[in-house]
This record gives C-alpha cells, structure tokens and sequence, in this order.
C-alpha cells in the first residue's frame, strides 16, 4: 500500500505508537466511555493497523460486561485502542495522529452506543 494510506499515530509522550490503513470512516460514540475519552475509532479489521512500539506499555481498563478493554498508556495516559476481549476486534484512537491534518476528510460517523446501538447519520 502507498504511504500515504498510513497514518502514523503516537501518544502525547510517544511511549505508544501505531499506525493504521486511512479508515473508510471512523466512529464517534456517544457511550459512557467514549464520550469522556473524546476519542475517534477507526476500526481493524477491516482496516489493517499494527503498533511500532509500545503495545506492552499499555494499561487495559475494564467495566460492566467486560466485553472489551480500553488500553491507554501507561505514561501520559492517552487512550490508544479498545481490545475485545473474546475476539479480535479491536478499534484505535486516531485523535492520536501525529499529523493533525492527518484524517482530514475522513467521514466521521455518529454513533449511538449511549442507547439504540445505531448510527445517528
Ligand atoms: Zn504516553
């Protein structure tokens, strides 16, 4: 793939990086966690994403149904990626762009995990 399909990402202290295929869109959830975490998902699968350094400096934090594992650095804190836990899925944080131009024109999609579970757009 060119690279500038990829977008690199770090965390605010740069302990945690990974990068990731430009996503068809990322999401915006309105759920407990997301909305305190003001993060942006860009989902893999389908989108390929790999860490460059950092992935076992990474905290899990798990709540309710344990279902998946918000990970944020173990440094600064920065939320990176949520980790299923009984599958692979998993979704990063690319408000961690290190280029802040970096997903200009991505569709950003509203996602309604407060509630009805569904796209609000
Ligand atoms: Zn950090």
């Amino acid at each position: 793939m060119p690279d500038d399909d990829l977008i690199t990402c770090s965390c605010l202290c740069g302990a945690v990086r990974f990068q990731i295929t430009r996503p068809p869109k990322l999401n915006s959830c309105n759920c407990s966690a997301c909305r305190r975490y003001g993060a942006l998902w860009g989902y893999s699968p389908p989108t390929n994403a790999r860490f460059l350094q950092g992935e076992d400096h990474t905290v899990p934090y798990l709540r309710g149904e344990k279902s998946l594992a918000f990970h944020h650095c173990a440094t600064c804190g920065c939320v990176t990626h949520w980790q299923g836990q009984a599958d692979d899925n998993r979704a990063f944080n690319l408000r961690l762009a290190d280029d802040p131009r970096a997903i200009d024109g991505i569709r950003i999609r509203q996602f309604d995990g407060a509630d009805n579970w569904t796209f609000l757009d």
